[in-house]
């Protein structure tokens, strides 16, 4: 059982557990099978957080997508944003005319992400939709429209299920609240 991990001692407490992420895996996977039948679908996967939701998420998908991945400049080890967003890998293939599905682990500021809509929109997708595992609304300093949200979380720092801090914790099965004390 991972409950006695090493790792779930520098929880505050598990929020989300593995059979609600796989049931909102497969939801999600149910809602997009409609959305994009018929689409050309190029998923895109931003590293490193997202990684773990990508790979369950495709595994449910029967459609003839394609994937890339993109990664972004984050937090560094501080659980703070520093609002500046920055490109540390971009895509290998060219977005034009594609119906570009981001899916990121956590929508945080919303910085982020509409950075990457607003780029990939400009590259000439023909659609650029985004979906995410969590959502912390009350974070949000734009009006960035997230289109599949897996879980809303309140504004507490999370690790697990691909989330990291300081590079670590993302190999647990569960999302936890970090506690404090490993970052004060
Ligand atoms: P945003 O640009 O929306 O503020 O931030 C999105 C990014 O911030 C996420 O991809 C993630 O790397 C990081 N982030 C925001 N909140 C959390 C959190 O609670 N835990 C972790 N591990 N990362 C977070």
């Amino acid at each position: 059982m991972q409950r006695d991990w090493v790792l779930y001692r520098d929880l505050d407490r598990v929020l989300i557990t593995k059979d609600e992420i796989s049931q909102a895996v497969a939801k999600l996977a149910a809602q997009l099978q409609k959305d994009y039948e018929g689409k050309d679908l190029m998923c895109v996967c931003i590293l490193k957080g997202a990684v773990l939701f990508f790979t369950d998420l495709l595994r449910e998908l029967d459609l003839p997508l394609t994937i890339d991945f993109m990664a972004i400049s984050s937090y560094g080890s501080s659980t703070k944003t520093s609002g500046v967003v920055r490109i540390l890998k971009d895509l290998d293939h060219d977005v034009l005319g594609k119906d570009v599905l981001v899916i990121e682990d956590i929508v945080d500021s919303g910085l982020t992400l509409s950075y990457i809509k607003q780029t990939l929109t400009q590259r000439g997708a023909k659609s650029v939709r985004l979906a995410t595992l969590l959502d912390k609304p009350e974070r949000r300093k734009n009006d960035l429209k997230v289109d599949y949200a897996c879980f809303i979380i309140p504004n507490e720092f999370v690790v697990g299920y691909g989330l990291d801090y300081a590079e670590k914790y993302r190999n647990l099965p569960e999302v936890g609240v970090l506690d404090p004390k490993i970052y004060t």
